[in-house]
């Protein structure tokens, strides 16, 4: 059943939140994916529940699509009272003391969140498995990865434990295991979703949004998460892009004349490192988060809190961004990437002059073999090819299923001009 359908069925009465929600618990305590970090209690899950009921029998919950509906976040997406990780040791019993907008406004819309989903640390990589918590397997093939950052959300919907999850995407985390693990995921234009109490990755391109099974699912969800917010002040309040079309021109990839496609791994990279070794300074052992035990002073305690606190990936990305920033480097490489980032901009504005959508691949294969791509960081950043330049340039893009190989799912990707989402949503609804 999809979200919608669930809704519909809790407000005629033929099932109740509570029973809902407890099948969802029921499956994530059995899911052999390694999708959940932290399944919520089901104690805390049921007063939750029963509360969510009274407020639907009241009517208060008239005007909410998703009322009562059970949904799994991303594990870097805070939630008050609920353990947070991030995918990582540095944060393996932090239970923040607050909750994400978004949180916030799918607690207001009578949603049921059931439990915290499995990620590359830090949202570092392309297939779940820097994750400290271990690999996601792709519900299709357990010999394979659900892909990344954001596999867990993407393998529990696959797999039917929830209808509906949050991803995170700064590089392709939503779209690219949507495609591997054959559902939808949405990334929002930047800006158009709350980014507070998200744990910041590279914060110029980090974006909330949701994954689910089909275009209504999505609109919904997106419908309730997005808005402007005060405590982001790069939020914005939706303009309509969503022009009227009477002929909808969709541009296919290989006939734009795309020059800088090679340039966006490069310099996707080097800004989401940048970024990354600013953002990732707070965790120190000072403030909170993991503290190496044993050390000689405050520098050594420094050193090994970063040492034993982050993964392999997480260090070289930290290291890597604080080079590209560093005096005598900043202009060869950071400012660099920055001119490459605003051509790559207008590399697609130009071509939003002629289109209304571009479908291009989502992914450049399907779901690679657990531990094919880990061993080789190069290669798993080359696999990010067709959705960084996305991200470069803060457009809305969504991927679909289209195919299959092997009984494994391909997923195509289709990229509108800025606040375009709901003409995307439509357009995948009508090519689906
Ligand atoms: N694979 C990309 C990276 O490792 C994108 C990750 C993401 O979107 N969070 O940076």
């Amino acid at each position: 059943m999809t979200a919608l359908e669930i809704a519909k069925r809790i407000k005629n009465r033929e099932i109740s939140v509570e029973e809902v929600v407890l099948e969802a618990i029921r499956k994530a305590e059995g899911d052999s994916c390694n999708a959940f970090i932290t399944v919520c209690e089901s104690e805390q899950v049921i007063n939750r529940a029963r509360e969510v009921q009274a407020r639907i029998d009241s009517g208060e919950l008239d005007g909410s699509a998703l009322a009562g509906v059970p949904i799994a976040i991303k594990d870097n997406i805070c939630t008050k009272g609920i353990r947070t990780t991030c995918g990582s040791k540095m944060l393996e019993n932090y239970i923040p003391s607050y909750s994400a907008t978004v949180v916030e406004k799918l607690d207001e819309a009578g949603l049921v969140i059931i439990g915290k989903t499995n990620m590359d640390e830090f949202g570092m990589g392309s297939t779940t498995e820097t994750s400290f918590f271990g690999p996601v397997l792709n519900p299709n093939d357990s010999t394979r990865v659900a892909g990344g950052s954001s596999g867990g959300s993407a393998a529990a919907v696959a797999a039917g434990i929830v209808p509906i999850a949050l991803g995170s995407d700064t590089g392709g985390s939503i779209r690219q295991p949507a495609a591997h693990c054959g559902v939808m995921g949405l990334k929002p234009t930047y800006g158009t979703v709350s980014r507070y109490g998200l744990v910041a990755y590279a914060s110029s391109m980090d974006q909330i949004g949701p994954i689910a099974t089909d275009e209504d699912d999505l609109i919904a969800l997106y419908d309730i998460i997005k808005g402007p917010d005060k405590k982001d002040s790069t939020s914005v309040s939706i303009e309509d892009g969503n022009k009227e079309i009477k002929e909808l021109k969709i541009g296919r990839f290989e006939d734009l004349d795309f020059k800088l496609l090679d340039y966006a791994v490069p310099a996707y990279y080097i800004i989401a490192c940048s970024e990354a070794s600013s953002n990732l300074a707070r965790f120190d052992g000072v403030k909170y988060g993991f503290r190496a035990s044993e050390y000689d002073n405050l520098r050594d305690m420094y050193d090994k809190t970063f040492d034993e606190g982050f993964g392999e990936e997480v260090k070289r990305r930290i290291r890597l961004g604080e080079f590209t920033l560093s005096h005598g480097f900043y202009d060869q490489y950071y400012l660099k990437a920055c001119k490459v980032r605003r051509l790559i901009h207008d590399e697609f504005k130009k071509a939003f002059e002629k289109y209304d959508v571009i479908l291009m691949p989502t992914t450049t294969g399907i779901a690679p073999k657990l531990g094919e791509l880990s061993s080789d960081p190069i290669s798993m950043y080359k696999s990010d090819l067709y959705t960084v330049p996305i991200n470069l340039v803060g457009l809305p893009a969504l991927s679909l299923p289209c195919d299959n190989k092997d009984g494994l799912p391909i997923g195509v990707q289709l990229v509108g001009d800025h606040f375009s989402e709901k003409m995307l949503l439509r357009t995948a609804g009508a090519i689906r």
